[in-house]
C-alpha cells in the first residue's frame, strides 16, 4: 500500500490512480537489464525504482535478462548483474526472466502476424532498410518484398529459422506506414539473421528477436503491470501498444518513462564503460574509479548510500544532469553516521618523546566513534617514538598555523600534549624528525595552569603501527561532460585520478580490516580496505570520499 510518508511524484499517482480505479490489484514491475556489461548507477537509479515501488505497494519485481542479442551477452554479465541487485539490497525471489526463454513463443506470434499480412520478409540489406526508412520530414520508401503473399513470406521465413539463409541476406518486418510520423513505425525490423550461439539457448535460434519486438511482449508474458523505462523509449511506445492489438492481447502493461540519470564527470552508457575497461584505460568493470555499481562498491560506497541518492534525486520527464558532489556527499553523511574513526598517518614523521621512558608502552582506551559509546574501543599504544603526518608540522609556520612547530604544542589525538624541543635534518636539509616532550598531567584533559593548545593531530606510535598502502582515488574525467560533442573522452582523463601511496602508518587495530571494512581516518577522510588486495600484515585501503564536503557549497549557489 502507498506510504503515507513517502513524497509522492508522477510514478506513484499513476500507479495510486490504477489501484483505485481497479484496472490494477497487485503492482508488478520489472528491471530488465540488457547482460552486455555491468550495471551503472544509472541503472541503480532504476532497480532502487522498479524494486522500491514493489515493495512499496506489497507488489513484485521481476529481474529480467533482456537477452535477446547473442553478440554481445555473456554469462559474467549475468552474474555480475545478479550480485549488484542483491548488493543493492533487493530481492526477485523466483522472478528470474530471460527474454531468451521467449524466444519460441514469440516466434509462434510473429508467425501469426505473417499469415494475417502484418509482416513481411525482406532481402534488402541492413544497409538498404536504413536508407529507405526517411527522415522526419520525408516519408520512408517501401520495400520492394513489402507485398510478397502470407504465403510466401511464411515459407521464407520459416526457412530463416531453418538456416538457409546467410547473415544480414533477410530480415523479418512488421507491416505498418511507411508515411508514419513516427520513425518506429515505418516497418520495423522484427528478426534478423546471425548465425551465432547465444548463451542461453546455444544454437536453437539463427535468427534472433529485435529488442521492440520481444518487450512489451515479454512484458505482456509476465504480467507486468507498469513498466518504467527511461525517456528515449517515449516513442516507441505506440509501436508495442500495435504489437499488442494485433496479437490481440489482452494484458496491457503501462508504460511510464522518466529520465535516466546523468552524472557529471561520469560517463554513463555501457558502451562507453566497455571501451575504457577493453583498451586498459581503467584496471577493470570493478575498477574504484568507474561508476559501475561493482566499481562504486569496490571503492566503499555502501549500499544505503546508493538508495539514499536515488531517493535524494527522485524521478522526473525531463533530462537533467546530477552533480556528482550531491553522490559524494549522501556517501559522506551514510559513513559519517556509520563509520568508526581510527589513525591513519599517510606520509610518517618521526617524533622521539624524550620524556617518555625507552620501552614503555601505555595502552590507551579510545572508543571507535565517540557518539556512539557501542560500537565499543581499541587500545591506542603511545610510546616513545610516534610518527606524525609530515604537514602537521612546519619549522616556520605560516600565520594561522595550528599545528606543530619548534617551541609549540599540540594534542595528540586521545594522548598528551607534547612541545616541539628540536628537528634533526639531513645532509640534504630535510626535516627527518621532531624531538619532543609531553606534558604527563595532559592525557585526560587540559593543561592544568590554563595555558591553550592550539590544535589536535593524528599520530600512530612508531614500533606498534603497521605499514599499508593507500590508494586515493578522484575524479576519473577532469571535464564535467566528458565525451560530450565531438569531444573524444580519452583525452579527457584525469591523470591524478589514482595516487597509490606506500609505506602509510595504521594504528595496530586496523591491521587486520576484513576486506570491505569501512572507517574514517581522522581528519582525512573514509577509507575501505580494498575487497580484493588487501591481506592480513599488508593492508591496502581505497580512499571513499574526503572528508570535504562541497556539496553545501554547490546547493547554496544554485539556491542564490
Ligand atoms: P546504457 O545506455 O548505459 O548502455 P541501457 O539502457 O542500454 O544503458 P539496459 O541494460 O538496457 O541499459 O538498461 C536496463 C534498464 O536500466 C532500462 O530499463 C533502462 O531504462 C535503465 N537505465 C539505463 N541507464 C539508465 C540511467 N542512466 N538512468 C536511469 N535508468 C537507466
Ligand atoms: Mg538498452
Amino acid at each position: 500500500m502507498p506510504d503515507e510518508n513517502r513524497p509522492t511524484n508522477f510514478i506513484r499517482q499513476l500507479i495510486d490512480a490504477d489501484l483505485a480505479s481497479g484496472r490494477v490489484q497487485e503492482v508488478v514491475t520489472r528491471f530488465p537489464p540488457e547482460p552486455n556489461g555491468y550495471l551503472h548507477i544509472g541503472h541503480a537509479k532504476s532497480i532502487c525504482l522498479n524494486f522500491g515501488l514493489a515493495r512499496d505497494y506489497g507488489g513484485r519485481c521481476h529481474l529480467r535478462m533482456d537477452d535477446t542479442n547473442p553478440a554481445k551477452e555473456e554469462v559474467e554479465f549475468v552474474e555480475s548483474i545478479k550480485e549488484d541487485v542483491r548488493w543493492l539490497g533487493f530481492d526477485w525471489g523466483r522472478h528470474e526472466y530471460h527474454a531468451a526463454d521467449y524466444f519460441e513463443r514469440l516466434y509462434a506470434w510473429a508467425e501469426e502476424l505473417v499469415l494475417a499480412g502484418k509482416a513481411y520478409v525482406d532481402d534488402q540489406s541492413a544497409d538498404a532498410i536504413r536508407d529507405s526508412r526517411g527522415t522526419l520530414t520525408e516519408p520512408g520508401r517501401p520495400s520492394p518484398w513489402r507485398e510478397r503473399s502470407p504465403a510466401e513470406n511464411l515459407d521464407l521465413f520459416r526457412r530463416m529459422r531453418a538456416g538457409e539463409f546467410p547473415d544480414g541476406s533477410r530480415t523479418l518486418r512488421a507491416k505498418i506506414d511507411m508515411a508514419s510520423p513516427n520513425l518506429n513505425l515505418r516497418d520495423p525490423v522484427m528478426y534478423r539473421i546471425k548465425h551465432q550461439s547465444h548463451h542461453r539457448t546455444g544454437d536453437a535460434w539463427c535468427i534472433y528477436p529485435m529488442y521492440d519486438w520481444a518487450h512489451g511482449q515479454s512484458d505482456a508474458i509476465e504480467g507486468i503491470t507498469h513498466s518504467i523505462c527511461t525517456l528515449e523509449f517515449e516513442a516507441h511506445r505506440p509501436l508495442y501498444d500495435w504489437f499488442l492489438t494485433q496479437l490481440g492481447l489482452a494484458h496491457r502493461p503501462r508504460q511510464i518513462e522518466f529520465a535516466r540519470l546523468n552524472l557529471t564527470y561520469t560517463v554513463m552508457s555501457k558502451r562507453l564503460l566497455a571501451a575504457l575497461v577493453k583498451e586498459g584505460l581503467v584496471a577493470g568493470w570493478d575498477d574504484p574509479r568507474m561508476p559501475t555499481i561493482a566499481g562504486l562498491r569496490r571503492r566503499g560506497y555502501p549500499p544505503e548510500a546508493l538508495r539514499a541518492f536515488a531517493e535524494r534525486i527522485g524521478v522526473a520527464k525531463a533530462d537533467s544532469t546530477v552533480e556528482v558532489e550531491l553522490l559524494e556527499s549522501t556517501v559522506r553523511d551514510a559513513l559519517n553516521a556509520s563509520a568508526p574513526r581510527a589513525m591513519c598517518v599517510h606520509r610518517p614523521l618521526k617524533v622521539v618523546i624524550e620524556s617518555w621512558p625507552e620501552g614503555e608502552v601505555e595502552r590507551i582506551e579510545a572508543p571507535w566513534k565517540q557518539d556512539a559509546p557501542e560500537k565499543g574501543t581499541r587500545q591506542l599504544p603511545f610510546t616513545r617514538e610516534v610518527f606524525i603526518e609530515r604537514d602537521d608540522f612546519m619549522e616556520v609556520p605560516v600565520k594561522g598555523f595550528k599545528r606543530l612547530s619548534p617551541g609549540k604544542e599540540v594534542r595528540l589525538r586521545y594522548g598528551y600534549v607534547v612541545r616541539c624541543t628540536g628537528v634533526v635534518k639531513d645532509a640534504a636539509g630535510e626535516v627527518v624528525e621532531l624531538r619532543c616532550t609531553h606534558d604527563p598531567d595532559t592525557r585526560t584533559g587540559a593543561p592544568k595552569d590554563g595555558r591553550k593548545i592550539g590544535g589536535t593531530i593524528h599520530w600512530v606510535s612508531a614500533s606498534n603501527s603497521v605499514p599499508a598502502t593507500l590508494r586515493l582515488y578522484d575524479r576519473l574525467f577532469q571535464v564535467p561532460n566528458p565525451g560530450a560533442g565531438d569531444s573524444d573522452f580519452r583525452t579527457q582523463l584525469n591523470p591524478a585520478s589514482l595516487a597509490v601511496v606506500e609505506g602509510a602508518r595504521i594504528e595496530p587495530a586496523l591491521a587486520g580490516a576484513a576486506p570491505g571494512e569501512r572507517f574514517q581516518f581522522e581528519r582525512k577522510g573514509y577509507y575501505v580496505a580494498d575487497a580484493k588486495d588487501t591481506k592480513p600484515g599488508a593492508p591496502v585501503f581505497n580512499l571513499i570520499v574526503s572528508l570535504r564536503d562541497t556539496w553545501a557549497k554547490i546547493a547554496a549557489q544554485e539556491k542564490q
